[in-house]
């Protein structure tokens, strides 16, 4: 594949980075691009709390209600699952959070694990999404039953190659419930509750970027790249 922008790694920038935008916006897929071309940790907390969820660990059980219902799960379930991470053996130091923080608490009590661990943020993208769009795209979404590959396809941007198979490890392809129309809008409602606050939270610390979310996939990681680097240009 034809790679996009690239950042200099001998600059060393942009090792912490937190992707928000609304379920569907193509966060997870800018965040695996963003990942295997900068070398970082792909943190996706919606893939954490599914893993739970089919290990059938108290947390996934616990999880599991509330995302079938369209909501998120409380705070502290996973406030406790991202700490846990950030203070085990595997912790990770260059990251891109995908799904993570989603609501002021989350935000608030994520700078205290980072700043106990010495991990400053280098900046927080907001990928901006119209919500027509947003639904139009997530009746499309496709996801792989493989736990281990995950891999995402959209019938209308970015179809597999054999219709209902996984490119990658040609496992079945599945929709998820939290991606059907109905639930989707409660997804969106709940995004529209929380985000205002969130993406205050981070203007104020002047870490946030808004880059738009619609286009081609390496049109949209462009804007991302360029966006962080006029961010990031002291001029
Ligand atoms: P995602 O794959 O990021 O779209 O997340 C799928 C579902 O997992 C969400 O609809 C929520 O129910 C749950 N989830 C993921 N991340 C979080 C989070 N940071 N806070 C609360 N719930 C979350």
């Amino acid at each position: 594949m034809q790679l996009g922008f690239r950042f200099d790694p001998a600059k060393k920038r942009f090792m912490r980075l937190i992707l928000i935008g609304p379920p569907g916006s193509g966060k997870g897929t800018q965040a695996k691009l963003l990942s295997q071309r900068l070398g970082l940790v792909h943190f996706a907390t919606g893939d954490i709390l599914r893993d739970e969820s089919q290990k059938d660990t108290p947390e996934g059980i616990r999880a599991n209600q509330h995302m079938r219902a369209g909501q998120l799960v409380p705070d502290e379930l996973i406030n406790e699952l991202v700490n846990a991470r950030f203070n085990g053996v595997q912790k990770p130091s260059k990251f891109v959070m995908d799904g993570y923080p989603r609501t002021l608490a989350q935000a608030v009590y994520f700078d205290a694990v980072l700043q106990k661990q010495a991990l400053e943020p280098d900046a927080v993208i907001f990928l901006k999404v119209q919500d027509e769009e947003i639904v139009r795209r997530n009746g499309a979404r496709w996801t792989c039953l493989n736990p281990d590959c995950r891999a995402t396809y959209n019938t209308i941007t970015k179809p597999p190659k054999v219709p209902g198979r996984c490119d990658l490890c040609q496992q079945l392809l599945f929709q998820r419930d939290d991606d059907k129309p109905d639930t989707i809008r409660k997804r969106l409602h709940v995004f529209h509750a929380q985000h205002d606050d969130i993406l205050r939270h981070y203007q104020k610390r002047s870490l946030l970027v808004e880059v738009p979310g619609t286009g081609d996939i390496e049109v949209i990681y462009g804007n991302i790249v360029q966006a962080l680097t006029r961010s990031s240009d002291p001029s």
